[in-house]
């Protein structure tokens, strides 16, 4: 087993889908990442910041679900992260009504001592230049560098952005980023020139039509479960990236291998998450329910 280091926010979110509302949950993509990537590794070593509206019983039932949040900065002076998103209908696209970055905008990762011996670093979405400063800041290459982003740090930040690209190992994104990144429209074209920009391993998620994994010139596709209820998609892709690092972390592997397998785990987390609102989803699941949603992926495709 390899130590797992994750980064990403820790947020408030406001949510509307054609199923209700929800205000001011829990979300973030460091909080999704990290709680499902507990389920394969404990403890998951957290690095983020939150303001003085934090709840402290968040972070509790956090701290409960395995995750090491020494790294977790609370700021008195500011407010946490918050977003604000809809769904229409069509739950593969969404709006985003609000972003105020408040304690993110000023974020200065600090490490601390216990996280240094980092053997898999999962940079999870939030400003590019933090995510090349955690990079920085370890005092030795990880065995893999996984990242994540968003249309909003690819539309205002591109020039840190393709700094961070360049120093990554898997760039995992979603089609209409890799488009947007890219210029390409073939997932194809727009992998090779992610793999130009430097990561030799790339994941392009197509929501509910799947995830495909270029590794290294070959090609690995996983379907998504079709659901009979897909309730908010919020953090599904975090949720994928939690179980795809966290099931490579548990098996100490980067082969291709691991690395379909984590492409399945990932796909079964995210089916999970998108079934209730917020993270409900991918609290309290057992081992059993993991596995078995894991066996009808592949008799999905046997
Ligand atoms: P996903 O649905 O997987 O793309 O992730 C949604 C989560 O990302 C939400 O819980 C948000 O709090 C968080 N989020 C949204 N926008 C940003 C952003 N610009 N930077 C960091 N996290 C964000």
């Amino acid at each position: 087993m390899g130590n797992l280091l994750t980064v990403g926010s820790v947020a408030f979110d406001t949510i509307e889908t054609p199923f209700g509302k929800a205000e001011r949950i829990l979300g973030g993509a460091g909080t999704y990442i990290s709680l499902t990537a507990s389920y394969f590794r404990k403890p998951v070593q957290l690095v983020s910041v939150v303001g003085n509206d934090f709840r402290q019983r968040d972070l509790a039932m956090m701290e409960e679900a395995g995750i090491d949040i020494s790294g977790v900065q609370q700021k008195t002076d500011e407010k946490s992260f918050f977003w604000a998103g809809k769904y229409f209908n069509d739950m593969n696209h969404r709006d985003t009504l609000e972003t105020q970055l408040n304690v993110l905008g000023t974020f200065d990762p600090v490490i601390p001592e216990s996280y240094k011996d980092c053997d898999y670093l999962m940079l999870g979405n939030l400003s590019p230049a933090v995510q090349q400063q955690v990079i920085d800041r370890l005092p030795s290459r990880p065995k893999l560098v996984v990242m994540d982003t968003m249309n909003f740090w690819i539309s205002s930040f591109m020039d840190d952005l393709k700094t961070v690209i360049g120093n990554v190992d898997v760039l995992i994104i979603n089609e209409e980023e890799a488009r947007q990144l890219t210029g390409q429209y073939s997932l194809v074209v727009a992998a090779r020139e992610i793999n130009a920009m430097g990561p030799n391993i790339v994941v392009i998620k197509k929501g509910e039509h799947g995830a495909l994994l270029f590794y290294h010139g070959q090609i690995f596709f996983v379907p998504a479960l079709p659901l009979e209820v897909v309730f908010d998609p919020t953090g599904a892709g975090d949720t994928f990236a939690g179980g795809f690092i966290g099931h490579i972390a548990r098996k100490d592997s980067t082969s291709f291998e691991t690395m379909k397998e984590a492409m399945v785990y990932g796909s079964a987390m995210a089916s999970f998450c998108v079934e209730k609102f917020g993270v409900e989803g991918i609290l309290n699941r057992s081992n059993e329910e993991i596995e078995n949603r894991v066996k009808l992926f592949r008799s999905l495709v046997q």
